[in-house]
């Protein structure tokens, strides 16, 4: 299976948080989009292992997705190492995604930083005849394949983007992925801890971010992205 979009996310629920507004549209006109999470976020403070995992296959469902991976690399300690990029190079060259979507280079929780740079660094690898992967043991070796394109979704920290999504259309239904991750976010049932994203705010944040990048490029709500690339486009009409 060949995919048009591939979203790569340190912890499940990084992608929803960030770019599944962007996910949607494309699986709306008709391309192929997946997720790969790196970590099964084991270290997260409510829920568990399966509630994550129940909660992510909910999310995949109101995406659309045609794949959901999980690497199961140890949550905290996301590392560009050879086996970790071993490990995406042979994702990247069994689904060979047009374009790839990355955690941003710098942000509040390090594993994301960490996770930008393996990702990075894999998309690059992963076009090099001579380093040799196997999907399943006993096939033959994979081909190089290198994505058109790699750009960084911003997710918590407030970083200046390069280009924003017009998620307007489908900015409900980002919501809903979101709140498939039904331990993380604001209950007032829950007697589990409070942290970082379990308040009211931070729903009422990622609101407000979404307002600000697409205000920034003329839209209701957008999703905003860094790129090391300079984005071309083929017809000056299309930029707004
Ligand atoms: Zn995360």
């Amino acid at each position: 299976m060949k995919l048009d979009v591939l979203a790569f996310g340190a912890h499940p629920d990084d992608v929803e948080l960030s770019c599944s507004g962007t996910l949607l549209l494309e699986q709306k006109r008709g391309h192929s989009v997946g997720i790969v999470d790196l970590t099964l976020g084991e270290l997260g403070t409510r829920g568990d292992v399966e509630t994550r995992r129940a909660e992510a296959e909910k999310s995949s469902v109101i995406l659309g997705l045609s794949v959901r991976i999980n690497l199961e690399l140890p949550d905290g300690f996301i590392q560009a190492d050879r086996p970790s990029i071993l490990a995406v190079i042979r994702i990247l060259r069994q689904f060979r995604p047009d374009v790839v979507l990355a955690p941003a280079l710098e942000d509040r929780h390090p594993d994301h930083g960490r996770a930008g740079n393996l990702v990075t660094e894999a998309c690059f690898l992963a076009g090099l005849a001579r380093i040799e992967t196997y999907w399943q043991p006993g096939e033959g070796p994979q081909q190089p394949w290198r994505p058109r394109s790699l750009h960084q979704y911003i997710q918590d920290r407030l970083l200046k983007p390069d280009f924003v999504v017009d998620i307007t259309s489908v900015m409900d239904q980002r919501m809903q992925s979101i709140l498939a991750f039904g331990t993380q976010f604001y209950d007032p049932a829950a007697e589990a801890p409070n942290t970082y994203i379990s308040s009211p705010e931070f729903l009422e944040g990622i609101y407000s971010r979404a307002r600000e990048m697409g205000r920034m490029a003329g839209f209701a709500y957008g999703e905003g992205f860094t790129t090391r690339k300079v984005a071309g486009v083929k017809s000056i009409l299309d930029l707004f």
